[in-house]
């Protein structure tokens, strides 16, 4: 980060220094005491568990030099302590105040899936050209939103940032301190229903990361998502991106998925290139657009673009395709919602061969709200009606309604399973399974779907 001086952090943030400290200036900006390296700011964060006043000596021990408290503290050392309100409002008004001193673009990004893809995609892409900072992992709430952006170096020249939500105004607080010259917004679906009740309500909260945006600025979005086909700009540019519509800036047509990846043709400007990219699924073709939108952008030939989209590798548990003894394993249990479980389902039944058989095992989604059960039976009715699918192993509590479901839209019950935990499954499958076979684990993140291939991996 560009060191920023303790006084100005007072007068920004409406802080009051509390002992005669000599001023000084901070190299970095932390809230975890652990991480707090030589020269950084600690934010004592009050969280629901923990109290980051109870850190403040550790962080200081660590290298810190300044801290932002809440409650009056004793002095220790030499370390500024500055006295505020509030220290998410603190936090917000100084990483503001740092981002109008960045005159780098900020590409901002938001959607209901793919998210951490497209955002690790953009930086593969844009990195074969410039220097480039983006969300460590999935830190895209109102803590690492600052912290993405306190992570921006001198030399930094794009920076990539993800935005989460589960409430109203939730994006709306992220981008009045990102500020972004691009925002994305990848889709719209049902995450987070408990709050948000609607998709009409999903679609607005999404749009806030239009709302900083002015006339020489751009939004990107899905334009074959019946929602985001809809987002105008009176106020900014829009651009739409999908498959197989001429009248986008660039789409993508001919379109090959299967267990070696993808191939499809892309089209900007009358311009038509071949795109190779390693992992396979149509949710990705869209994932890769944005990249290559970007990549095109900020003038990065179709080489450059597609060396970047090469070198995309995904994080934690998302399309991590595993060899145990033949059987292949599609490791996609990072997260699941109804489109993403749709998503990973479609690349299972790319991948299934001619001689081995395809197994759905598929954890509960949470948090979609009071049609919960409806998602989970259209599930099961998705995989009977697709006759791609051979065996559905369902395993958790709402999972019943996947089992229901199959069932009521003529799947073979001798093909349909039902476990309540997944020590039964992992049991079940190392039976079933044998050379040739592929095998999709998703789930919704506290299912920890992961844990079947730990134990399929063990006692191979
Ligand atoms: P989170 O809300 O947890 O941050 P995210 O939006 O960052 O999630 P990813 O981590 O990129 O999403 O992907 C999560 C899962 O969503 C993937 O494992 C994949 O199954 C699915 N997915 C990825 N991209 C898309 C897409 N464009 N459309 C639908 N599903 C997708
Ligand atoms: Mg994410």
């Amino acid at each position: 980060m560009r060191p920023i001086n303790t006084e100005e952090i007072a007068q920004v943030t409406g802080g009051k220094v509390l002992y005669n400290q000599k001023p000084t200036k901070v190299k970095s900006v932390c809230i975890n005491s652990r991480e707090a390296k030589e020269g950084a700011l600690f934010v004592a964060i009050k969280g629901s568990r923990v109290d980051g006043h109870d850190y403040i000596l550790d962080a200081i021990k660590r290298g810190a030099v300044a801290v932002l408290v809440e409650k009056e503290v004793e002095p220790v050392g030499d370390a500024v302590l500055i006295l505020v309100k509030d220290n998410y409002a603190a936090l917000q008004a100084l990483t503001r105040y740092y981002r109008k001193k960045l005159e780098i673009p900020i590409i901002a990004l938001t959607g209901s899936s793919g998210k951490t893809t497209t955002k690790d995609i953009i930086y593969s892409v844009l990195r074969q050209k410039y220097k480039v900072h983006r969300t460590m992992g999935n830190q895209n709430n109102d803590l690492g939103v600052p912290l993405t952006i306190f992570g921006i170096e001198e030399d930094t020249e794009i920076a990539v940032v993800e935005m989460g939500m589960d409430h109203l105004g939730e994006i709306s607080h992220l981008v009045h301190m990102a500020y972004p010259d691009i925002s994305i917004i990848t889709n719209i679906g049902v995450t987070h229903m408990e709050n948000l009740k609607s998709q009409e309500n999903i679609f607005k909260a999404k749009c806030e990361i239009f709302e900083t945006l002015t006339k020489d600025q751009m939004a990107i979005v899905n334009g074959d998502d019946p929602y985001l086909s809809t987002v105008k700009g009176e106020q900014f540019n829009v651009v739409q991106i999908g498959l197989n519509k001429k009248d986008f800036p660039l789409f993508a047509h001919d379109i090959k998925s299967n267990s070696s990846g993808l191939e499809f043709t892309v089209c900007y400007n009358g311009e038509c290139k071949k795109i190779q990219f390693k992992f396979p699924g149509i949710h990705n073709v869209y994932n890769c657009l944005f990249g290559i939108y970007l990549g095109l952008h900020f003038n990065l030939t179709f080489d450059e673009i597609q060396k970047g989209l090469m070198e995309y590798f995904p994080s934690n548990n998302r399309m991590d395709i595993r060899n145990i003894k033949g059987v292949k394993i599609i490791n996609d249990s990072y997260n699941a919602n109804p489109d993403a479980m749709k998503a990973a389902l479609g690349v299972l039944m790319d991948f299934k061969k001619d001689k081995g058989r395809a197994f759905a095992v598929i954890g509960d989604m949470f948090e979609i709200g009071e049609e919960s059960r409806t998602y989970h039976l259209e599930i099961g009715s998705f995989i009977a009606k697709s006759n791609k699918v051979d065996y559905l192993v369902a395993v958790g509590c709402l999972a019943k309604d996947y089992y229901n479901g199959a069932l009521k839209n003529g799947m073979d019950p001798d093909f349909v399973y039902y476990f309540e935990n997944k020590a039964q499954a992992a049991q079940f499958l190392q039976k079933n399974i044998k050379s040739e076979d592929v095998l999709l684990l998703k789930g919704s993140r506290g299912m920890f779907m992961e844990e079947i291939l730990e134990t399929l991996e063990r006692s191979s």
